[in-house]
């Protein structure tokens, strides 16, 4: 085993929140480590659907995504399982892009400055106030902090015995880029039996399909075709959906074992960013929106408490615990009701007829799970 030398900080996992992070950091020439388990460009599991909220500081990071073809969008519309739809203007608004052009385009950046390892951490261990991360290629490297951004679920949930993963979950997702004639500045959610689904545009012109579905409600099936065209297809607007357009990847991805468990923000000192500290639901179009914005309150949070004070672990955790639970926590938990709401047939349809009545109720609902622009 190879240990190499010190680093001010490991950052493990390059999806939004590690790369957001390392590009912060890396700006006041501290060295960081950035170690990801799989090599870029990637696709991933996810809607696409970026909220504008992320903007000025994706702009002070030297990131512009609309710069590299991300999609304007304005527009909301919602569908219940029955096919009405109700349509909204999006108070912030936000943009389409593909995670695979979204995490490459900042992983670009990151790259000159920080050094990035392409291998899978498997375990972290803390003694006399240093970390020590050690990888699947048998490198270990060490540095005093250490940032956990590897998602929603890792094998080093597992190996710090983390609670969420001993608890059973009934969530998965299936994703895919189609070509299909789809507004530019609309992102749709459609609902049917057990999950929903939510199409937008990219940077290239396909529109990406993504859905979140019980297990109970996909095990009725043999196939994710089955589901599409028996489940999903009840909702008129996803049935012409799977029927006209044209897959552009050989298969779908797919992910199971989704958990909306609440999580420690803190685990073994490591700090948590992004989905490693808590995932919304997907329906609230805000979690890389949050990725990002809690690598900003880290990355202030160290360069105040650590840098300029001269380090002190304990008031950097009390810091950061504080600024996270104020940002997201009441984010979580609207998320949390409204797919409760959703997913109950006679609750989403009583929601409905409120929203159809007193149509200012939706983008108030959108708001409550949105952040204001991180400048
Ligand atoms: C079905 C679905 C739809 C969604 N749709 C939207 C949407 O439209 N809009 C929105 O804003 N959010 C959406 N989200 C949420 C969004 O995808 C996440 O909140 C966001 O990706 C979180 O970013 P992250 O950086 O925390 O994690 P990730 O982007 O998942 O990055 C984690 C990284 O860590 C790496 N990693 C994991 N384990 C290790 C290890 N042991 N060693 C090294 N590397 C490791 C992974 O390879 C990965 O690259 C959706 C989520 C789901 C499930």
């Amino acid at each position: 085993m190879t240990t190499s030398e010190a680093y001010d900080v490991i950052i493990i996992g390059g999806g939004l929140a590690g790369l957001c992070c390392a590009l912060h950091l890396q700006k006041y020439e501290l060295k960081i480590l950035l170690i990801e388990k799989q090599s870029y460009p990637k696709h991933k599991v996810c809607g696409e659907y970026v909220s504008n909220e992320v903007l000025p500081y994706l702009g002070w990071l030297n990131i512009d995504p609309k710069a590299h073809g991300a999609v304007p969008i304005n527009q909301f519309e919602i569908s219940t399982r029955h096919g009405e739809t109700i349509e909204s203007g999006l108070p912030l608004g936000g943009f389409g892009m593909s995670r695979y052009a979204l995490d490459t385009l900042l992983y670009n950046e990151v790259v000159p400055k920080s050094e990035v390892v392409i291998d899978t951490v498997t375990s972290v261990e803390f003694q006399d106030n240093i970390f020590v991360v050690n990888t699947q290629s048998k490198k270990s490297f060490q540095a005093p902090y250490a940032v956990g951004a590897f998602g929603k679920r890792s094998i080093l949930d597992k190996q710090m015995d983390r609670k969420f993963v001993n608890e059973r979950t009934h969530w998965m997702a299936v994703k895919a880029h189609y070509d299909y004639s789809f507004p530019e500045n609309k992102v749709a959610l459609h609902n049917f039996e057990g999950g929903y689904c939510g199409l937008s545009q990219t940077e290239t012109g396909a529109v990406n399909a993504c859905y979140l579905t019980t297990l109970k409600s996909f095990r009725a099936c043999d196939s994710l075709e089955e589901f599409q065209q028996k489940v999903m297809s009840e909702n008129s607007r996803l049935k012409d959906f799977f029927e006209n357009a044209i897959p552009l990847f050989e298969k779908p991805l797919t992910i199971s074992q989704i958990s909306f468990a609440k999580k420690s923000i803190i685990e073994d000192h490591i700090f948590m960013l992004g989905d490693s500290a808590g995932l919304i639901h997907p329906l609230c179009g805000n979690g890389m929106a949050m990725a990002i914005h809690s690598a900003k309150l880290f990355s202030e949070l160290y360069l105040k408490e650590i840098r300029n004070k001269n380090g002190n672990r304990d008031s950097l955790e009390h810091a950061y615990k504080k600024a996270w639970k104020a940002n997201f926590a009441e984010r979580l938990r609207t998320g949390s009701r409204i797919q409760r709401l959703l997913l109950n047939n006679t609750a989403a349809s009583f929601a409905y007829t409120a929203v159809n009545r007193f149509p200012s109720i939706l983008p108030y609902i959108i708001k409550k799970t949105h952040g204001t622009a991180l400048v």
